[in-house]
């Protein structure tokens, strides 16, 4: 109830989480502007979303490797919804599952797609999410609140976007400004590029896609700081941060089937 008629853009919203949200979305009668790159995905998308009860449903389909685009998307906004109550920053760029290869314009490039673009579309939604009194929501990843090995250049970007949302959300407290911030802490997910990248050496297994849509839009709709999920595999871990360090980095390590070291 509380996101009817709310108007909302979901970025990274061709399939994974993001298609899952969108549909979320638009079973509670959501208006839905979506994006990503694959505009014959996006299509599909929106018409499934019309089915399901959606207020209205559209893309805008472009790469967030550009930042004129993700400011684009944020006008669309405008014009066809007359407004933004929430923004979901969820799009993720490709990156390699292995040790750090030292490609430096890899780092770059991922920064731009996954931290740039929700800085910049932040920065251009902000007027009519000041107006609505609305939400920001950050799609992360436990990889963003804790070292990760065979993910650093997409470990990087997910912590940057914590140091960039956190200080934002202290500043909007300092200004009064009622822009809620959620920054989702997610652990493994069924997605399929996940799944693809990880599923053999990761010990675990991982959470189901829907559920983990709607837990973030609960965590959005109640303007929650932060949302973990699963809880027991993000938040519990977490806990020993501060207090042992060393020990989160081990049992960290020890998610993955690890090759045996050269000579053993
Ligand atoms: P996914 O299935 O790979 O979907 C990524 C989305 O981003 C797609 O819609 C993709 O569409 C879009 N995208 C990729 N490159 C883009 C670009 N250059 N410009 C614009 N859009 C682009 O990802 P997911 O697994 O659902 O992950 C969603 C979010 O959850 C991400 O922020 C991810 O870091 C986070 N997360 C996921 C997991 C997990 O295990 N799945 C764990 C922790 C955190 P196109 O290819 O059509 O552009």
């Amino acid at each position: 109830e509380m996101l009817r008629g709310k108007r909302v853009i979901v970025t990274g919203a061709s399939t994974g989480i993001g298609e899952q949200i969108a549909y979320h979305l638009a079973r509670m009668g959501s208006h839905i502007l979506i994006t990503a790159r694959t505009e014959a995905k996006l299509q599909n998308v929106v018409q499934r979303c019309l089915e399901l009860g959606a207020a209205s449903a559209r893309f805008v389909s472009g790469s967030m490797e550009d930042t004129a685009f993700a400011q684009h998307v944020v006008r669309e906004a405008r014009t066809s919804l007359g407004g933004l109550d929430m923004l979901i920053l969820n799009h993720v760029g490709a990156s390699y599952f292995g040790f750090f290869d030292g490609d430096v314009e890899h780092v770059r490039k991922l920064l731009e797609i996954n931290f740039l673009s929700y800085v910049a579309m932040t920065t251009s939604a902000l007027p009519m999410l000041k107006e609505s009194e609305g939400s920001i929501v950050v799609v992360s990843s436990m990889a963003g609140k804790v070292g990760f090995p065979f993910t650093v250049p997409y470990s990087a970007t997910k912590f940057a976007l914590d140091g960039f949302f956190s200080s934002l959300r202290q500043e909007f407290t300092i200004q009064s400004i009622n822009v809620s911030i959620t920054l989702c802490i997610l652990g493994f997910i069924d997605t399929e590029r996940a799944v693809r990248a990880a599923a053999e050496v990761l010990r675990e297994r991982p959470a189901p896609r829907d559920e983990c849509a709607l837990e973030i839009l609960k965590g959005a709709a109640l303007r929650r700081r932060e949302l973990y999920y699963r809880y027991s595999s993000t938040r519990l871990p977490l806990l020993l941060r501060d207090c042992a360090a060393e020990l989160l980095d081990y049992l960290v390590r020890s998610r993955y089937r690890l090759p045996a070291p050269p000579g053993a």
